[in-house]
């Protein structure tokens, strides 16, 4: 009797420990389905914002800076056109069951550089339909290529959990972090922001205060607890950038759950940012749930991390 119990209790360990390592797939494969969830129902649009299509809609925070926006898909996002005198950046190029070609070209007639902020399919949704494609240069990225064609990984990519096939994208440019993208009489400037994925950058325009931060920080719960997430890259990028980021700097991030229009934070939301992650850190802040763990940052911003004790923090 006794045998069996003891039988019965190793068992339940190693169900355990295999559900625990295999925690990733597991949680995707809970989310996932064949095909995109049906779209949300048109909602009324902030005053600055208009309907292109059925699907996408178009706000402006300046005469040169626009925003492109998916509300109707089941997780809301947003891209960014930023243009200068010569050229433009399109940071984001959104879900990859619309075409947000149409979109851009309704804005601006210059040449278009498509910069994904990172790989995820919700950020590079229709990449392969632009003829100049920029990612971040990284060792791992490198590896991937077969000649000047790139593939993501399962793990970059995420599709499988709306049913999208792997793509392939021709990179036709290399980005270094703190490299400055010339637009004419404007420029960006790459800053690698890991946290989210280990690979992911955001757009930073000194000139103008703004700060296009990708899937680093927006409003709602923060994917922190991903394969290639980094609590303690989230602590240094929030460091970083509270260092080197004037006060008023304006964060246009990709995604928002319940305000309407184009979804902005500001710097004291950084702030909030690490000092959850350093009383996370410290072991002196209280998360709710398993996996995810789920830590409150403000009344907007929630930190999904990884279970405490695979967090894995490192000086
Ligand atoms: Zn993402």
């Amino acid at each position: 009797m006794l045998r069996i119990f003891l039988i019965s209790i190793v068992a339940l360990i190693a169900l355990g420990a295999t559900a625990i390592q295999y925690r990733f797939d597991l949680a995707v494969a809970a989310l996932s389905s064949d095909s995109p969830p049906p779209l949300l129902d048109k909602r009324e649009l902030s005053a600055t914002e208009r309907w292109f299509d059925d699907y996408y809609t178009i706000d402006s925070i300046d005469a040169r800076t626009h925003v492109i926006g998916e509300p109707r898909a089941s997780g809301p996002v947003f891209s960014y056109l930023i243009e200068g005198r010569d050229r433009a950046v399109l940071f984001d190029i959104g879900y990859p069951s619309a075409n947000i070609l149409p979109v851009v070209e309704s804005l601006t007639d210059k040449p278009v550089l498509a910069v994904p902020s990172h790989l995820h399919y919700d950020h590079v949704g229709n990449l392969e339909r632009f003829e100049n494609i920029a990612l971040l240069d990284t060792p791992q990225r490198r590896s991937q290529m077969e000649g000047d064609i790139f593939s993501p990984t399962h793990v970059q990519y995420l599709g499988s959990a709306e049913g999208h096939e792997i793509p392939r994208w021709k990179i036709t440019k290399w980005l270094s972090e703190g490299e400055e993208i010339d637009l004419g009489d404007r420029t960006v400037r790459v800053v690698f922001t890991p946290g989210h994925t280990d690979e992911s950058i955001s757009l930073w325009d000194e000139t103008n205060a703004q700060l296009f931060t990708g899937d680093y920080i927006y409003e709602g719960p923060l994917y922190a607890f991903l394969p290639n997430s980094s609590l303690t890259d989230y602590l240094t990028v929030a460091e970083n950038l509270l260092l080197k980021l004037p006060k008023e700097t304006k964060l246009y991030t990709a995604h928002r759950m319940n305000i309407t229009g184009t979804p902005v934070l500001e710097m004291r939301d950084i702030v909030a940012l690490r000092d959850t992650l350093e009383a996370v850190r410290d072991g002196e802040a209280a998360g709710s749930g398993f996996f995810p763990t789920r830590y409150p940052v403000n009344d907007r911003i929630d930190l999904d991390a990884d279970i405490p004790w695979y967090q894995g923090w490192s000086e």
